[in-house]
């Protein structure tokens, strides 16, 4: 099991990263590993992420029973992106409007920016409804500019995104000392501040997941979809086939994250894999009880070299993330990028996270207590589209399957809409009832424009 592209399984052997270590005793980490998968059943989501999760939990929302949906996964339970990530739910207020213009035209740009946000709305909302410990923290974000160039680019974005009509009243902005004193980073040129948060990733999908499962949904984990073939009694049928069985169904949703063409091989140029990078550290007292940071951060050089911070309440632990292309790194890490392996974590990318954590805040110096500092890194696999937007819908050329993947490393800012939306799609309710920018429908001839390759390059 296991290689190198979009159309390989997952890793047999990932590396754990924080979140997972925290959450080892999840009931359901192992569930029905060595069981046969039933021969019939209505519908199978494919991959036991947020989007796979919550996708199931919107199912069973609008009726459906659980004993009807089966949720198979290639690994133990929630082991993608979903349990590896930076901890962020952290809408792009503006940044990429100009970017996502030039691909999908001003009104779409304001769509999927709008998106952002309310998904946001919608994490809020959710974990207070239904009181899910995932240790959800609404706060505010700030947007660092570290260079003068990028305090420009960042300046002139907002310019493009008001003007075209995007709502920017709740964006505060500073500079100079300002900008300093409210981020705390001496460096600061500029900075942005607009509503954000974070939560335990994986504590939020095993939610799902526990609570789908104590409806009916069984999950089976070390099973992995490896083909889907038309039945050979009917063609409004799927024949999902796993080690563990062939299972015959009528809707399947392929949740599968960067290796969805796997099984939808048409998805080869449309979805491509990138590795990226998280760290934990243990915070010294200049970041510890009062000290703590209370907002989260985007601490940016350019479009292509940043880090992300958040600060967990409770345990104070510091989840500092790195932008994939930096081009500060040496061109075999870059390399090593495009890559499914999540294995094992890359030394050099860890040296220039910390190495800058350390500069951006020179206040943190450790008081050289053993168990401060740098606590564990991990990596995991993200789903790149050409025109950085998700993919959501039917599959009009195979009637009964959808898909609800790549989330262009933003699945947190996205999935508690498009899995909702997928849910509505299954349901037979129309792609308007979804609220999504049209942009993220999986459409015959967005497929076929992605797989020509011809958009422009827009950041
Ligand atoms: C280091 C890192 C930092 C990130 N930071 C952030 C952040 O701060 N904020 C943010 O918004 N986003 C972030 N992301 C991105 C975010 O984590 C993803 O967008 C999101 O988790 C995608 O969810 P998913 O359910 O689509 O995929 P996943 O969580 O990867 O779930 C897909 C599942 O499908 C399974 N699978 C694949 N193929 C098969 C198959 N054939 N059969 C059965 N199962 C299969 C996989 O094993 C996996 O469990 C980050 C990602 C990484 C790796």
């Amino acid at each position: 099991m296991g290689g190198d592209s979009s159309n390989s399984l997952p890793r047999e052997s990932p590396c754990l990263s924080y979140w997972q270590r925290t959450t080892r005793a999840f009931p359901h980490l192992f569930a029905n590993q060595n069981n046969p998968v039933p021969a019939r059943i209505k519908s199978v989501v494919l991959g036991s992420g947020l989007s796979g999760s919550l996708t199931t939990f919107e199912l069973l929302e609008a009726g459906v029973k659980g004993e009807d949906v089966i949720i198979l996964e290639a690994r133990e339970a929630a082991s993608g992106a979903s349990s590896r990530n930076a901890g962020h739910v952290r809408p792009d207020a503006f940044r990429g409007y100009s970017a996502y213009a030039k691909v999908h035209g001003p009104e779409q740009a304001l769509k999927i920016i709008a998106n952002e946000r309310l998904v946001l709305e919608k994490v809020d909302e959710f974990v207070k409804k239904h009181d899910v410990q995932c240790d959800f923290n609404l706060t505010s974000t700030f947007d660092v500019c570290m260079t003068e160039e990028f305090a420009k680019y960042e300046a002139e974005s907002l310019k493009a995104y008001e003007l075209a009509g995007g709502d920017i009243s709740h964006i505060k902005f500073y500079e100079g000392e300002e900008a300093k004193e409210k981020t705390g980073i001496p460096d600061a040129v500029a900075a942005y501040e607009w509503p954000a948060g974070s939560s335990h990733p994986a504590k939020l999908t095993q939610f799902l997941l526990q609570s789908v499962m104590e409806r009916g949904v069984q999950l089976f984990t070390f099973c992995p979809a490896t083909a889907i073939t038309t039945n050979q009694s009917s063609l409004h049928l799927w024949d999902v086939h796993t080690p563990r069985g062939i299972m015959t169904a009528e809707k399947i949703i392929h949740c599968t994250n960067a290796q969805a063409a796997l099984l939808l091989p048409q998805l080869e140029s449309c979805v491509t894999p990138n590795r990226a990078q998280a760290h934990s550290l243990v915070p010294s007292p200049a970041f510890a009880a009062t000290n703590a940071l209370q907002s989260t951060y985007s601490l940016r050089y350019s479009l292509y070299h940043f880090y992300s911070l958040i600060q967990r309440q409770g345990d104070g632990t510091i989840i500092l993330g790195v932008s994939r292309s930096n081009p500060t790194l040496s061109s075999e890490t870059l390399e090593g990028r495009f890559s499914t392996d999540d294995s094992h974590y890359n030394q050099e990318i860890a040296d220039d996270a910390l190495r800058s954590f350390h500069q951006i805040f020179p206040t943190f110096s450790s008081s050289d207590a053993h168990g401060e500092g740098l606590d564990h890194s991990w990596t995991g696999i993200i789903a790149m589209t050409p025109d950085w937007v998700p993919l959501v819908g039917g599959i009009e050329t195979l009637p009964g399957q959808y898909i609800c993947a790549g989330f262009n490393g933003h699945g947190m800012a996205r999935i508690f809409t498009c899995a909702p939306g997928v849910a509505k799609l299954v349901m037979g309710h129309d792609w308007s009832t979804t609220g999504l920018p049209e942009c993220f429908q999986f459409t015959p001839m967005r497929i076929s424009q992605l797989s020509e390759g011809n958009l422009p390059f827009i950041w």
